[in-house]
């Protein structure tokens, strides 16, 4: 028969195999930064975070050299350099949340430390060691979380609540660390000796979780970069209204959800060509980009706006009638004649030519209401521009009354 191992000896951890597996770990989790930060230089913040992770690789090498070089290495040293490694993840968390790195904070933590080994009995006792290495740790990672929660400004990103919460749970591990080792303090004689201690079982849950706060930090980055993306990809370049393919998609969705709601106007700007002609092609670009501003100025969060092509733009105001509507594109109408452009700031004179149409009237089908607006443009350069109209609703007469 195979003799069976006793039942505690089953649970106990080869240290040196967990040290080098960790370093394994996490030096891949470095360069996987590095690699994302190498495809996205816009985003820094991975740049921190991959360094981060890889200086933890000779800081706990140094540590699992404990029994083989000197204290000064395997305890100063190495330890300074996890705690830099934590002031990093900061550094990057502040970034990220668009602050200044803040190198003095990064680095305190691995300061304070070589400070405290100074101490004789600093270095010659093991748990005063855990107690300060564990609370620092536990700072930063509150002061990580700390960060992204309080700077998140409005942005929604799923993994952001994720990190958050996989760096609280560090900082507790952390803590829970140091309140058991002054509960309970544990003596070091050589590595082997906290085995199977519960000094390195938490040591074992930070890694794990900490590999989970470094997952999240990535996919916080990325979805951000995703959704810069997407949104670059819905606009116009020229004058950020939206691109023709969003405000499709958008308002058939508002359409879907309300058919009956909001107003939609065309806008086509009066002898655009002439201007280009008259004032060279950047000034006409200002014109467009000045209107769009214009028309932005008055938007609600539910209106869209986009830029159909050329000199021509769509607008659909989500919660106006066909009234409401009129009075809106009137607006637009007069204050874009007055408008100044260019570096001498004077009213050009050019004038905009609106067709309007309402779901409520012409039915909520978005081509049909597209051509209505559109047949509202033709009607208003045939009336002799700079004005609004309408076609298949209502004369704008009856309409006011
Ligand atoms: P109408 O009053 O009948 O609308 O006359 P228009 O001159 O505005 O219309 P037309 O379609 O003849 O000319 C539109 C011009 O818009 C032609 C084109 O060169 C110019 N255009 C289109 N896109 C841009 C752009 O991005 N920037 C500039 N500066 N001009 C543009
Ligand atoms: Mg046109
Ligand atoms: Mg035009």
């Amino acid at each position: 028969m195979v003799p069976q191992p006793p039942a505690s000896s089953m649970l106990a951890i080869d240290i040196h195999t967990l040290l080098l597996v960790s370093t394994l770990i996490l030096g891949s989790m470095g360069l996987l930064f590095l690699v994302s930060w190498w495809d996205d230089r816009t985003a820094r913040e991975r740049l921190d975070w991959g360094l981060g992770f890889l200086i933890l690789v000779p800081g706990v090498v140094l540590l699992s050299l404990r029994d083989r070089i000197g204290d000064v290495w395997s305890i100063a040293i190495a330890n300074a350099i996890i705690l830099a490694s934590y002031g990093l993840l900061h550094t990057g968390a502040r970034r990220f949340c668009g602050r200044t790195p803040g190198w003095g904070v990064a680095l305190c933590g691995a300061g304070l430390w070589l400070f405290l080994c100074r101490w004789p009995t600093f270095m010659e006792r093991f748990d005063l060691r855990v107690i300060a290495a564990s609370v620092l740790c536990a700072v930063y990672c509150a002061m990580v979380a700390r960060t992204l929660q309080r700077d998140a400004g409005g942005e929604r990103l799923p993994s952001r609540g994720r990190a958050i919460a996989a760096f609280a749970t560090v900082g507790t591990i952390l803590s829970l660390r140091g309140v058991l080792m002054m509960i309970a303090p544990v003596e070091l004689r050589g590595l082997a000796s906290i085995e199977s201690s519960w000094v390195t079982w938490l040591g074992l849950g930070v890694l794990v979780v900490g590999l989970i706060c470094a997952h999240f930090l990535l996919a916080m980055s990325s979805e951000r970069s995703n959704m810069h993306h997407r949104r670059a990809a819905e606009r116009d370049d020229l004058t950020g209204a939206l691109s023709r393919r969003a405000f499709v998609t958008r308002a058939r969705e508002r359409l879907e959800r309300a058919p009956d709601a909001g107003t939609l106007m065309f806008f086509d700007i009066d002898h655009f060509k002439a201007i280009n002609d008259t004032h060279g092609h950047a000034l006409g670009d200002e014109v467009l980009i000045a209107f769009a501003r214009l028309v932005e100025e008055g938007l609600g969060p539910e209106d869209l706006f986009a830029r159909w092509g050329g000199e021509e733009f769509v607008l659909f105001l989500a919660d106006r009638d066909f009234v409401a509507g009129r009075r809106v594109a009137e607006e637009i109408r007069r204050a874009f004649a007055r408008l100044a452009v260019g570096e001498d700031e004077r009213p050009l004179g050019v004038t905009v030519s609106v067709g309007l149409a309402a779901p409520a009237l012409t039915g909520p089908d978005l081509d049909h209401l597209i051509a209505c607006a559109d047949a509202g443009v033709y009607a208003a350069k045939r009336a002799g521009r700079d004005r609004v109209e309408a076609v298949g609703g209502p004369t704008l007469a009856a309409s006011s009354a």
